[in-house]
């Protein structure tokens, strides 16, 4: 019946009565869900009347709903609707928002649209939400939630003579989080942030980042805080006390349990049973946040780092100051860890970057598949080995099944050509996986430790991983060329001794970048169980920071090409946690072509 399909309308407004509304402070409403029944209730949404329009915060669960909240409005007001401002990207918080963008909205939400938790085995999630909410709310959907206006940081939206702050809070319930905080009036609109009954998801989110969070609304001095879902708490401290409690006996109870050995299995056990047909009851929330929890624990403990050890760093409201990247950082993980990993519940996408294809097909460790790094650049301008754009990296990793939610371990052969393995780990992180590992020692560390190994191909689901942006820690020829000289930056040559001090190199001219320090990629890795292995960190940092190459300074790496400069990039990064270090992937073989461009010789 395609015909009747296209051609059904949405609701009429005058056929759907408006929802409760309270009104928080003159002209700043809630439009009021459901109470008592947590994150399954109909959330919250508001809307804030300015003399130049409306801005309508979260789109509520349907085009049926979204035609509501708008009657509701309409209520109130005939000012035009100027924007609605997404939360988070959760249908039952945005999939009405077409009903207001067809009434004039622009849409303001992050760009980070991707989450999982809603319908965890279903790949259509409206067709999974339609079976939840019926299709008669659903009349008329389409998606409404790519931003016309993106944002990532704390951004200020002055409407009518009002101040009103949309802020990302980093990734607390998911990772494109947005609150709406009104500083004159002292309301904040906190989205899943909070949720009556203090037991918010976090399975698209961060337990750590989520904490940081609640210490930023606590402490921006909110006089009302509205939640994502159920009553509004009459004093705001209480409602973050309580989700705070919660989240910190479960990351308590998931540490004890990962360092006592405790399997996540028996852990869930002891919890309370789940009606696989409510998936946010209670219940399943908490037996899902325990799933998390417990694999950023064991994170945390296998040394991986990330926000259960360190936390994600604060976003006080209003402020501005966390690019969405940081916290992104990849991460080595030993071959010990790698075996526990993919014999844990989440196995991670294994990818196999060695250079020699017949090497794969020979052995590789069950899971692996085989990517050959010149998959991931081409020559433009006429400038060799330059990077792709988003839609083609798009396209390769969802064909090997990439998914945001489980980690991406790379391994390359282990011996020269680590390299491989940084490169590709620069370029997921670029992308802004969230989990990305670079096995140590590589291959040859994993077969001479005996771990098992196959000959069979992985059976591999395409991947559900959609990269918003790809944003390299890169820089440029002309970012180089403004550095030449700055005081603050340092520039890397990652290339052997040789080729620095223009002995050797295939290139046009020989030489190096003018005031560039030689630190050879091989000289950060030793012998170790006869593979080759990253040196005791502290024994890193030492070696560069005799060269002045300090993570005060702005570190800009180049090589050959981009490769050997991803492992410096990778050590500083992921080993050492430097904040600033670029790759210049055009590298020499850019810099020597172009004759006007100045360049030394011989050793510094
Ligand atoms: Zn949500």
């Amino acid at each position: 019946m395609p015909l009747a399909l296209v051609a059904l309308p949405l609701p009429a407004q005058q056929a759907v009565a408006p929802f409760p509304t309270r009104q928080l402070a003159p002209g700043v409403y809630a439009v009021l869900g459901d109470t008592g029944r947590g994150s399954e209730g109909r959330a919250n949404a508001g809307f804030v009347v300015t003399p130049a329009g409306v801005v309508v915060i979260d789109a509520l669960g349907s085009p049926r709903q979204g035609a509501r909240l708008l009657r509701t409005v309409r209520d109130v007001t005939r000012a035009p609707l100027r924007f609605v401002v997404l939360t988070h990207h959760h249908p039952d918080h945005h999939f009405g928002a077409i009903a207001l963008k067809r009434a004039g909205a622009r849409v303001v939400a992050h760009p980070e649209r991707g989450t999982l938790s809603t319908a965890p085995n279903d790949e259509d999630p409206v067709r999974a939400w339609t079976r939840v909410v019926g299709e008669l709310e659903m009349r008329g959907f389409a998606w409404a939630d790519v931003p016309d206006v993106a944002v990532t940081r704390d951004t200020v939206l002055r409407l009518g003579g009002r101040t009103i702050v949309v802020a990302h809070p980093g990734p607390a319930h998911t990772p494109g989080d947005l609150t709406v905080w009104l500083p004159d009036e002292r309301v904040l609109f906190a989205g899943d942030l909070l949720v009556e009954d203090g037991v918010t998801m976090l399975v698209d989110g961060d337990s750590g980042a989520l904490l940081q969070a609640l210490a930023a609304i606590d402490s921006s001095g909110a006089r009302v805080v509205v939640p994502g879902h159920g009553r509004i708490p009459d004093a705001p401290g209480e409602l973050v006390a309580l989700t705070r409690r919660y989240v910190d006996s479960l990351r308590a109870a998931t540490r004890e349990a990962v360092a006592g050995g405790l399997p996540m299995s028996r852990l869930l056990a002891r919890m309370p049973k789940v009606d696989a047909t409510r998936p946010v009851s209670r219940a399943s929330r908490e037996q899902r946040n325990a799933v998390r929890v417990y694999l950023e624990m064991e994170r945390a403990v296998m040394g991986f780092g990330g926000s259960a050890a360190l936390g994600a760093r604060p976003a006080a409201l209003g402020s501005d100051q966390r690019p969405t990247a940081e916290g992104r950082a990849p991460t080595v993980v030993s071959t010990d860890s790698l075996a526990a990993l993919l014999a844990g519940p989440a196995a991670p996408t294994l990818l196999d970057v060695r250079t020699d294809i017949a090497a794969y097909l020979k052995a590789h460790p069950p899971g692996a598949q085989y990517l050959n790094t010149e998959t991931l650049r081409a020559a433009e301008g006429g400038v060799p080995n330059l990077l792709l754009p988003l839609s083609s990296y798009a396209t390769l990793f969802a064909r090997l099944g990439v998914r945001d939610d489980r980690p991406v371990v790379v391994y390359a052969s282990g011996e020269a050509r680590n390299i491989d393995a940084t490169y590709v780990a620069w370029i997921l992180a670029g992308l802004g996986h969230p989990a990305v590992r670079v096995l140590d020692g590589g291959y040859a560390k994993w077969e001479l430790d005996d771990r098992p190994t196959t000959r069979t191909y992985p059976e591999v689901a395409a991947g559900r991983w959609a990269p918003a942006t790809f944003a390299p820690e890169r820089a440029t020829l002309d970012d180089v060329r403004r550095a030449l000289g700055r005081p603050g930056v340092v520039i890397v040559d990652a290339r052997v001794r040789e080729q620095y001090a223009g002995e050797a190199g295939p290139q046009m001219r020989r030489g190096h970048i003018p005031g560039a320090v030689n630190h050879y990629w091989q000289d950060d890795l030793v012998e170790g169980g006869h593979a080759r292995v990253w040196r005791p960190r502290e024994e890193l940092r030492a070696r560069y920071a005799a060269q002045g190459i300090t993570p005060d300074k702005e570190v800009v790496v180049y090589c050959n090409g981009g490769l050997e400069s991803s492992h410096v990039w990778f050590t500083l990064r992921a080993l050492l946690g430097y904040p600033r270090v670029r790759v210049y992937d055009g590298s020499w073989t850019e810099w020597a072509e172009r004759e006007e461009l100045p360049m030394e010789t011989g050793m510094r």
